[in-house]
């Protein structure tokens, strides 16, 4: 069961709704980043699971794009938080492995990005961030 929080820059205001960590669900693990690029906080995907079949790969990576002119080039950069949340549950397999994925930024994989694991600084002003109670979501 993985929890996002809301994270707050108490100075410039920013807002961020990241699990602050490393986290891990049923059938993805997430590490929360920081891109410097961007100046902003993601949720990256680092592991995938799917199943363990021939067509396994094939068929991650034409639920991803629609179509595939070549899975095993598509699927060396990690799906995002919300396509892997809001995918098709994955019923009748048996079998699974797991996709592992470096960080890299969802906008760009040339971005600079670190992992941000609270309590850990605001990406815009450099102020430590405050952490919300309450998860804002459970997921997964
Ligand atoms: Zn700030
Ligand atoms: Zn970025």
């Amino acid at each position: 069961m993985g929890r996002s929080y809301w994270f707050e820059c108490p100075k410039c205001g920013y807002r961020a709704k990241v699990s602050g960590r490393a986290d891990r669900g049923l059938s993805f693990c997430v590490q929360t980043i920081l891109c410097r690029d961007c100046q902003e906080l993601y949720d990256a995907v680092t592991r995938f699971r799917v199943p363990d079949e021939s067509q396994g790969l094939a068929s991650f990576a034409g639920w991803r794009r629609g179509k595939l002119p070549n899975p095993y080039r598509t699927i060396s950069s990690p799906p995002g938080f919300q396509s892997v949340l809001n995918r098709l549950p994955q019923t009748g397999v048996k079998r699974f492995r797991w996709l592992p994925f470096k960080i890299q930024c969802p906008v760009s994989a040339l971005h600079r990005v670190r992992s941000w694991n609270e309590p850990d600084r605001c990406p815009k002003c450099d102020i430590y961030l405050e952490k919300n109670a309450l998860p804002y979501r459970l997921w997964d």
